[in-house]
């Protein structure tokens, strides 16, 4: 079987599409799992054009969309042939829409044969929220439950961005913090008091962009035991884990499916963790 691996990426620089320092969490993980030269990041790019957190632009692509556009720009920006890109969202996570979610994508685009590869993870690890505050009491026990000022904020007039709005972002001086909120709640009376979702000033995200990596270039490095292409990855997860009571089958994850993007072939392996049966408490025949 050749080395796909090696073939791709042997000696090769990998060009790291971003703002906001996140190279930091990506080039260790791919510098130390795949036969990469380099990492270089692409200056001055302004990947805020294709929409930004705090809303001044409107995010029109999905995520996984939008890391592709964010990859192709920086491969036209600097040259580079191997790019790597991120987007984040955060939102109420599906299957408990009271918690937060933190749902991170990069996309590692191939100019060479032109492939792209997608990587998703998402987390329930987040320092995400915002409120209303009409009080500078307010303010400060709300930046205290969001971990600032390790955790930038976003101080404004209303929960909604809109222009000619006043704004503050990336606040990470209690001293500035105090002062700013003082002087929007004379002007306006409340505020909105809001995390900052950039990388750099949410160290929660930036470990979760870390842990993306890093699960992207174990995929990544596995190969088709059919073709030897590159990321041979879980394609789709089959449900129906057998209660360890009874036997029926559950909504958990039983195992996953990898499948090859060039070749087809697609093979089933067992859940990551190891686990064969679901607690009773997850079936439907002994916990209805
Ligand atoms: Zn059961
Ligand atoms: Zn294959």
């Amino acid at each position: 079987m050749p080395d796909r691996l090696a073939e791709r990426f042997s000696g090769r620089t990998l060009a790291v599409a971003t703002r906001h320092g996140k190279e930091r969490a990506i080039a260790p993980p791919f510098l130390e799992g795949l036969p990469l030269a380099q990492v270089v990041v692409v200056p001055d790019l302004d990947t805020d054009r294709f929409g930004t957190f705090s809303g001044e632009v409107e995010r029109r692509l999905s995520p996984p969309e939008a890391a592709l556009a964010k990859a192709r720009f920086g491969a036209e920006a600097s040259g580079a042939d191997l790019v790597i890109a991120s987007e984040g969202s955060f939102g109420p996570y599906p299957p408990a829409p009271f918690m937060p979610c933190d749902e991170e994508f990069l996309v590692l685009l191939d100019l060479r044969d032109g492939r792209h590869f997608l990587h998703r993870h998402v987390t329930l690890d987040v320092v995400f929220g915002g409120e209303r505050c009409e009080r500078l009491d307010q303010v400060l026990a709300f930046a205290e439950r969001m971990r600032f000022p390790e955790h930038g904020l976003i101080l404004r007039e209303q929960e909604r961005w809109s222009e000619g709005q006043e704004q503050h972002k990336g606040l990470t001086d209690p001293g500035e913090l105090r002062v700013l909120a003082e002087e929007l709640l004379v002007r306006h009376g409340s505020l909105w008091a809001c995390t900052d979702q950039r990388a750099m000033l949410n160290p929660t995200r930036m470990a979760a962009i870390a842990a993306t990596a890093e699960g992207f270039v174990k995929e990544m490095s596995t190969c088709c035991p059919a073709c030897g292409e590159v990321h041979f990855a879980v394609v789709e997860q089959l449900t129906g884990l057998p209660c360890s009571w009874c036997g029926t089958p559950t909504e958990m994850v039983r195992a996953l499916v990898r499948g090859c993007a060039v070749c087809g072939h697609r093979s089933q392996v067992p859940r990551a963790d190891g686990q064969v049966a679901a607690d009773p408490g997850q079936c439907p025949s002994c916990n209805p």
